[in-house]
């Protein structure tokens, strides 16, 4: 490869090393008590509300976790359809099934991210929600998605799993919705090995959410220390707690992602730039002032696609299709339509989708990148475009 594609990871150093060690020697590893707590996954939560300009921030054990917190938060009942993008990462999916709703594959537009026609088409009396994935650091068009939720009653839940940073209109993804979340699992922007956070202005979500992922309020409400003790709208919950070292190690990454962005977007713009002339049709971003370094080419065909990235990446660049060039719903497990306790009604029905995974070719950028490593990667898409063409 000409680069290390790796971002947060790239960037774990000295402090997050020293965050690590000063927990162990605590020897306070549990969120709620320990000999010297330190209170590293309140301080997390609080700088990550202040960071992405929310009211509250729950810590969790993953961005899965995040989701199913966010749809139990947002009182998504049994059975409810959640509409979700026909592009995602299986937890999408996963997360509504295990929060006992039904996913609904919409349509993705030109930005690969939910498309609202399809949305607003998809809407039934069972709709509860609707999940957009702003996917690989780029914004869902939010403005038109929350005129459709908002026109029909729905809850919006972003993931914003792999978009950590991203704005949309100025405001960061994850807190244009009613609610939102992160992942900080290793292929994320920024990482602690595993962990995931939802993020809310609703208190009421907050406090479901945060009931939901320590057993009904085992912790925080017997000691009544950190969010109250009231007893109304309490139910039995489970266990999707953060631990004191993963938020220790977060808290220093929130740090490295402004800057990190910055370059990003910054190497993006300069090599879509300098291929203007190249013929390619990118990937609409729907706010490029935003975005988190996207480089994702629209292809003619599934063919041209494959025939892109195997070119690509014979110039060593990390060039793939997304999740294989097809939707979710063609997953191996998603497509068995089954869940550890019983069957759902998977309808995969997303030939646009379909068409569009199959076109759609990333570049991953480095954090690590060089002026001389930017004219490498001009080089190699003007050569993978210019063989595609003959
Ligand atoms: C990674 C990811 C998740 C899940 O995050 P984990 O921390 O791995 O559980 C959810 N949604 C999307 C779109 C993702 O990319």
């Amino acid at each position: 490869m000409l680069y290390d594609a790796e971002r947060g990871v790239a960037l774990l150093g000295d402090e997050e090393i020293a965050a690590a060690v000063e927990v162990l020697r605590s020897r306070s590893l549990f969120r709620y008590y320990g000999p010297q707590l330190l209170g590293k996954a309140d301080a997390f939560e609080a700088a990550l509300a202040q960071l992405v300009g929310a009211r509250h921030a729950l810590a969790v054990s993953s961005g899965t976790a995040a989701l199913e917190c966010g749809l139990v938060g947002l009182g998504v009942p049994e059975g409810a359809e959640v509409i979700v993008p026909a592009i995602t990462f299986v937890a999408t999916v996963g997360a509504v099934l295990a929060a006992r709703a039904v996913p609904v594959f919409a349509e993705v537009d030109d930005t690969l991210c939910l498309d609202p026609a399809s949305v607003r088409s998809l809407v039934t009396e069972r709709t509860a929600a609707i999940i957009p994935v702003h996917l690989a650091n780029v914004a869902a068009d939010m403005t038109p998605i929350c005129d459709v939720a908002q026109q029909h009653g729905l809850a919006v839940l972003e993931d914003a799993a792999q978009a950590i940073g991203v704005t949309y209109g100025g405001a960061a993804v994850g807190t244009i919705g009613d609610a939102g979340i992160y992942s900080f699992n290793l292929e994320k922007n920024i990482t602690c090995g595993e962990g995931g956070a939802l993020v809310t202005n609703d208190e009421r979500v907050w406090r479901r959410a945060a009931r939901y992922h320590d057993q009904g309020g085992q912790f925080v409400t017997s000691t009544g220390r950190v969010r109250g003790d009231d007893t109304d709208d309490a139910f039995v919950g489970t266990n999707l707690r953060m631990t004191e070292l993963a938020a220790a190690i977060a808290h220093v990454q929130l740090s490295r992602l402004q800057p990190m962005l910055e370059s990003l977007r910054g190497y993006a713009h300069e090599i879509r730039g300098r291929l203007d002339d190249a013929g390619l049709t990118w990937r609409r971003i729907p706010d490029e002032d935003g975005e988190g370094g996207d480089l994702t080419v629209l292809l003619p065909s599934r063919r041209a696609a494959w025939s892109f990235v195997r070119d690509l990446r014979k110039n060593g660049m990390p060039a793939s299709m997304f999740y294989g060039g097809r939707p979710v719903y063609a997953n191996a497990a998603v497509a068995t339509g089954a869940t550890a306790w019983g069957s759902w009604d998977l309808r995969p029905d997303c030939p646009r989708s379909e068409a569009l995974a199959a076109r759609a070719v990333n570049i991953a950028l480095g954090v690590n990148m060089t002026p001389q490593t930017l004219d490498q990667v001009e080089h190699a898409i003007r050569e993978a475009a210019r063989a595609g063409r003959r």
